[in-house]
């Protein structure tokens, strides 16, 4: 697989905790909306040896390229979060299956949890650029509206059959002038409040772990097709 050299550009922080990283993209380096790279960092303090895989979360034709993690203190993003403009990082890859079918006339439901969101960002935005008309709800899970990264990004995407339904799991009272808003975790009596005939559409989801297989879970007790739920592995470290 072929490694990129990406000059640091600038970091701002786009949610409690969380930021979002610019590179300049390398020469050559294309890759597919929802896909991801190997990173890797001269960084001597970290217990995965300075190397982290993160999604690509800008659309494949944009200029630079864009990451966002939580900051948690680990040796890796200690290391990023210190890096001047024009610091170079080594990117491995293209890498990753978590790309839309061809076909426009497959309609999409995204369970999302928390950071799981930068795959889904890279996707949305080139759906817009492309004008595309398929069918897209983006159910999006956080605590609250100050830890959802990307919020009013994802809240104006511009595509004619798109819905977006936020929820947040640590907030009691529903925001009443809102009527897309959820709170508490996903549940299929939410699924089904927005998508209509849930059981025909193609579920994609990213998260921790623990999001994954509860998603899986409910998916399966309501006997959605396997094939028709594509997952990022994303949640196995995050
Ligand atoms: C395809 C893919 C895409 C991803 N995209 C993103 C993204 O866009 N944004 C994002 O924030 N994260 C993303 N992640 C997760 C990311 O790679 C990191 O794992 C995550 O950000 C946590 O990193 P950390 O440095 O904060 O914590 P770490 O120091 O990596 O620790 C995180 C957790 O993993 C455990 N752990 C550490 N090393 C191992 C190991 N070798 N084996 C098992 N467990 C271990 C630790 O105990 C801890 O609980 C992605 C992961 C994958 C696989």
């Amino acid at each position: 697989m072929n490694t990129h050299k990406a000059k640091f550009i600038a970091r701002k922080t786009i949610a409690a905790h969380t930021s979002l990283y610019t590179f300049s993209k390398p020469e050559g380096f294309t890759f597919k909306a929802g896909q991801f790279v190997t990173m890797k960092v001269a960084c001597d303090n970290d217990a995965r040896r300075g190397v982290r895989s993160m999604s690509i979360a800008c659309a494949p034709n944009e200029e630079m390229l864009a990451f966002a993690w939580r900051e948690t203190g680990s040796g890796f993003k200690m290391f990023c979060n210190e890096m001047e403009p024009g610091d170079t990082i080594d990117l491995i890859g293209p890498s990753g299956h978590f790309t839309l079918p061809e076909d426009e006339n497959v309609p999409i439901v995204f369970l999302i949890g928390g950071i799981g969101i930068t795959p889904v960002m890279s996707i949305l935005k080139e759906e817009e650029q492309k004008k595309s008309r398929r069918e897209i709800t983006l159910i999006y899970s956080n605590r609250t509206p100050e830890t959802t990264a990307f919020q009013e990004d994802v809240k104006k995407i511009g595509l004619p059959n798109y819905k977006y339904v936020p929820t947040y799991t640590d907030v009691k009272e529903k925001n009443l002038s809102d009527n897309t808003e959820e709170t508490g975790f996903i549940t299929w009596e939410m699924v089904e409040r927005h998508v209509q005939e849930p059981v025909k559409k193609h579920f994609y989801i990213v998260g921790t772990m623990e999001f994954i297989d509860a998603m899986r879970k409910m998916l399966n007790d309501n006997e959605v097709e396997r094939s028709n739920i594509t997952v990022d592995n994303f949640g196995k470290y995050s």
